[in-house]
């Protein structure tokens, strides 16, 4: 018998069955085309989803996806029938480009690629590549997620001097905790434990190679993933001992990991940046005038705040880059015609920018 608390199955959940009598709850562990594989109070078995669901559905991301609490109806004889899907809170989309829903759906939105976590891991390697602009990126991605960020430096053990490089981090992004780790001597791993607590479900983001699958090998204490030295191809075999989507590790804790939470890029941004970059936004009250574009406007908080040092510079660069990112999602249509444009604009504001403090 399954533990369905195990699955973070929470009271709510329970409460929304009450439309539903005859349903128990779910989760999804793996989405296929037509067919889905849940987890229930009777174990693993395969769902298919209400015929009227294809006829109410308007938007891709209302299909389930992996994560997705939903209500069946269970059948002893063969798959039992998803009849809602409850509500979410926390989830990555992306554009849907597949047309794998074209056929039902009215408008092609965003394919929902994971529901319902707790953390977002966000990997970056110490000793190669290193870039805090795209760590703030994910962090900005992971606040709109509805998740919780937690910022991974990984590969510790080959870069015995790292301490400055977490405490860089720690600079330039606030209210998240940053913890430098490594899957080969240990290191750092025991600080994740507050995050590894039975019902509690991780994704990881993160370029490819910085050790997602080397961690999850690491906290599950045995070789779930196949690391990237010996897996020829990124998309496929990547798991060794089970194709599940969705993972419970033996202490009861789950993680995501499918094929799109590797393609994640800029998708609806613009409300995580408010989360990380608040203190800049902050200023901007301070600022003399109420329309100031923070540019060469006598009494701009942002330019003095610069001057005083306490907004470096690079900080405020950031912000502008990736405000400026988050426009091109903002008007989803518009994105590629504006893109460029809106580019050379940025570009022309970072160099006067770099006029204000003097230095770069
Ligand atoms: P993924 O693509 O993000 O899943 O990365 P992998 O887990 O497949 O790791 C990529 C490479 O980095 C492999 O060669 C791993 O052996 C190596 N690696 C991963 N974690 C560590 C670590 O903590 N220390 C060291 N030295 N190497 C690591
Ligand atoms: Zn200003």
């Amino acid at each position: 018998m399954i533990n369905l608390k195990e699955y973070g199955f929470t009271q709510e959940i329970q409460e929304e069955k009450k439309a539903f009598p005859d349903s128990i709850p779910a989760r999804i562990t793996e989405v296929h085309r037509e067919l889905y594989k849940i987890i229930s109070q009777h174990g693993e078995s395969n769902a298919k989803l209400k015929g009227s669901f294809y006829n109410q559905v308007t938007m891709a991301e209302d299909f389930p996806a992996v994560g997705d609490f939903v209500l069946i109806n269970y059948n002893t004889q063969g798959d039992s029938v998803i009849v809602k899907v409850l509500p979410r809170k926390s989830k990555f989309s992306r554009p849907d480009y597949s047309g794998h829903n074209a056929g039902y759906v009215k408008t092609i939105l965003e394919q929902v690629v994971a529901a319902n976590f707790d953390y977002v891991f966000i990997m970056a390697s110490l000793n190669y590549d290193f870039n805090i602009n795209r760590i703030q990126r994910y962090v900005a991605v992971a606040w709109e997620s509805g998740g919780i960020p937690v910022v991974i430096l990984t590969k510790a053990d080959l870069v015995p001097d790292y301490i400055e490089q977490v405490k860089e981090v720690q600079n330039q992004i606030m209210g998240v905790d940053i913890i430098a780790v490594s899957s080969v001597n240990s290191v750092g791993i025991e600080k994740l434990s507050q995050y590894l607590t039975p019902g509690k479900t991780l994704v990881f983001l993160g370029s490819s190679g910085v050790g997602k699958s080397s961690l999850v090998n690491t906290l599950a204490g045995e070789t779930i993933m196949l690391v990237n030295t010996i897996r020829e191809d990124d998309s496929k075999g990547r798991h060794t001992t089970t194709h599940r989507q969705l993972i419970l590790l033996q202490n009861g804790v789950m993680i995501i990991d499918t094929p799109g939470m590797r393609e994640l890029g800029m998708w609806d941004v613009k409300e995580g940046l408010g989360e990380t970059f608040s203190d800049i936004e902050d200023l901007f009250d301070k600022c003399k005038f109420s329309d100031c574009s923070h540019k060469k406007e006598p009494g701009c908080a942002v330019t003095k705040a610069i001057e005083n040092g306490s907004l470096q510079i690079s900080r405020w660069k950031n912000y502008l880059r990736l405000k400026g990112e988050a426009k091109f999602t903002e008007d989803k249509s518009g994105y590629l015609k504006t893109k460029k444009d809106w580019g050379k604009k940025i570009s022309k504001d970072l160099k006067k920018m770099n006029t204000i403090g003097g230095k770069r």
